[in-house]
């Protein structure tokens, strides 16, 4: 089994990677984001909870974040499993490393993307994704071919997260910086920490990916 962590700001394209590693590797890709995003959009008791700090940009509690990926992990046996946006806190990372080794797991690489700031604010500025197959795309850097129409699926149903504003990311990389950041070197001392380079273009940062991956 692979289960690699994805580790980085808002926007350094943890999603991006994670999408094209379930495409060319078969893993499978738990984003505690996508699946906040799904509790709320559903109306859920945890969806309604999460709903105000996301919109913040402040981080959801441990204690939920924990519980969603626990629920996956005890799923059907996979390949492994790409962690993207997860885990963002000490505690999450130490979670993580119980609920791996009670499965008899191992976590097989972190990847760190480093991205600088001033790039984070136009990734996030012109992300946007594909509602019905989750396709993330950008206004400028990865637009759709047809404009208004998902090259994936061909879904006209293409939108912008209301978090993707310049208050929010703000927040969020605050939170990143104290207390995300400290992860790194936490997996750094744990032996597992690579470091690709996220300013460069998608393909690129994707062969960086796969050289740690094939190491
Ligand atoms: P991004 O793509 O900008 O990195 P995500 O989609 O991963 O953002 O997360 C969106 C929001 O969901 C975060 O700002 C935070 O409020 C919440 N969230 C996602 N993952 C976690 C986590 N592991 N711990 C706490 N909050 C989380
Ligand atoms: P994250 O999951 O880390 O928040 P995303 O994968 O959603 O990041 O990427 C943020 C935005 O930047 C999206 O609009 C995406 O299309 C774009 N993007 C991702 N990777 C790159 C890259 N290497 N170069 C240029 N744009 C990128
Ligand atoms: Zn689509």
């Amino acid at each position: 089994m692979t289960n690699i962590i994805l580790l980085g700001p808002p926007g350094a394209g943890k999603g991006t990677q994670a999408r094209r590693l379930v495409e060319e590797r078969g893993l499978v890709q738990l984003s505690t984001g996508d699946m906040l995003r799904e509790a709320k959009d559903s109306g859920t008791e945890m969806g309604k909870i999460v709903a105000d700090v996301m919109a913040r940009g402040d981080l959801v509690t441990d204690e939920i974040v924990i519980g969603l990926i626990e629920e996956k992990l005890d799923g059907e046996k996979v390949g492994g499993f790409i962690f993207d946006g997860f885990p963002r806190t000490l505690a999450q990372a130490d979670a993580l490393g119980a609920l791996l080794a009670r499965k008899g797991e191992t976590l097989d690489a972190v990847i760190e993307m480093r991205v600088d700031d001033a790039a984070l604010v136009d990734r996030i500025s012109g992300r946007f994704t594909c509602g019905a197959c989750g396709e993330v795309y950008h206004d400028t850097t990865k637009p759709t071919k047809i404009e208004g129409t998902c090259d994936e699926c061909g879904s006209t149903d293409l939108k912008r997260r209301a978090d993707d504003n310049a208050e929010s990311l703000r927040q969020r990389l605050m939170e990143y910086y104290k207390k995300t950041s400290p992860l790194i070197g936490y997996y750094y001392h744990a032996g597992n920490l690579a470091t690709v380079d996220g300013l460069a273009a998608i393909d690129d940062v994707a062969k960086s990916v796969a050289a740690v991956l094939d190491r």
